[in-house]
């Protein structure tokens, strides 16, 4: 457990396979996505390794990718949080 709200740290991760670039998780949640260079989406460093809060732009990013290539997990044990399987 990490962070000091006692929530449960999350990572996102990208299916950059699936990524169009439409950069709306950039948007709804700038502190977690980012574009690289060549224009698809890539978590930032605490959310790509080690974990951090879940936020609700994250959750809103994740539910609205308009091809379903974001995924959470639980930082400790990487079972999958969202979408549901
Ligand atoms: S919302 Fe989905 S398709 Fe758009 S940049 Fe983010 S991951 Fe890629």
């Amino acid at each position: 457990m990490t962070g000091s709200s006692g929530a449960e740290a999350v990572v996102v991760r990208v299916d950059r396979d699936r990524c169009i670039g439409s950069g709306m998780c950039a948007l709804s949640a700038p502190e977690s996505l980012a574009l690289d260079a060549d224009g698809r989406a890539r978590p930032v460093d605490r959310y790509a390794d080690g974990g951090a809060e879940l936020t609700d732009g994250l959750a809103e990013a994740v539910e609205y990718c308009p091809v379903e290539a974001l995924a959470l997990h639980s930082a400790h044990g990487g079972y999958r949080i969202a979408p549901a399987e």
